[in-house]
């Protein structure tokens, strides 16, 4: 359900993003998230999916779950989530189970977005037991350089857990960032 900006999203979005900065520089795709609650920033932390080897591993299921723990409570009533990308389907499956009450993204995902920028809408689906507001692109210009950045410098293969990205991925990619900047 297509959300209203507020005011802070903008700061908010900064710690997100220097997450994904992080991430970039520990050879992630470049993608940070942070929770707020009550005003105050409660957990942040980015892309760890090369590192822990796991496709669950991105920033917002790990933002998630830190709040949950910190809170003493898997309900995330109250919580905004930043991510500097539009949720992928597990991500925004996730702030569905966790009741979040707010998502703010960055940059839209016309290929794997699944908060309206994309192909699904997982905010606003009636038979959910959870809807929450989404609103994108909120410094959406600064994520997508780090994103094209990152995608600019892939070589191909790698010899560990991921399986490598080829030339036409890459160019996949590219592709997909450009339209998605149009979002
Ligand atoms: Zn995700």
């Amino acid at each position: 359900m297509a959300g209203t900006l507020k005011e802070h999203d903008f700061e908010f979005m900064d710690v997100a993003l220097e997450e994904a900065r992080i991430a970039m520089a520990e050879d992630e795709v470049p993608v940070g998230a942070a929770i707020v609650y009550d005003g105050e920033v409660i957990a942040a932390d980015h892309n760890r999916v090369r590192a822990s080897c796991s496709a669950l591993a991105h920033g917002e299921m790990l933002v998630l779950a830190a709040a949950a723990k910190k809170l003493g409570d898997w309900r995330l009533n109250g919580c905004t989530l930043y991510a500097t990308k539009e949720l992928c389907p597990m991500c925004a499956g996730a702030c569905v189970m966790s009741r979040v009450s707010r998502v703010v993204f960055a940059v839209g995902d016309c290929a794997m977005g699944c908060l309206g920028g994309g192909p699904f809408d997982f905010s606003s689906v009636p038979m959910f037991n959870h809807r929450f507001p989404a609103v994108g692109g909120v410094r959406s210009d600064e994520c997508l350089v780090l994103l094209r950045e990152f995608f600019a410098t892939k070589r191909i293969p790698r010899k560990d857990c991921s399986e490598g990205i080829t030339s036409d991925q890459v160019k996949m990619l590219h592709k997909r960032l450009d339209k998605s900047a149009n979002i």
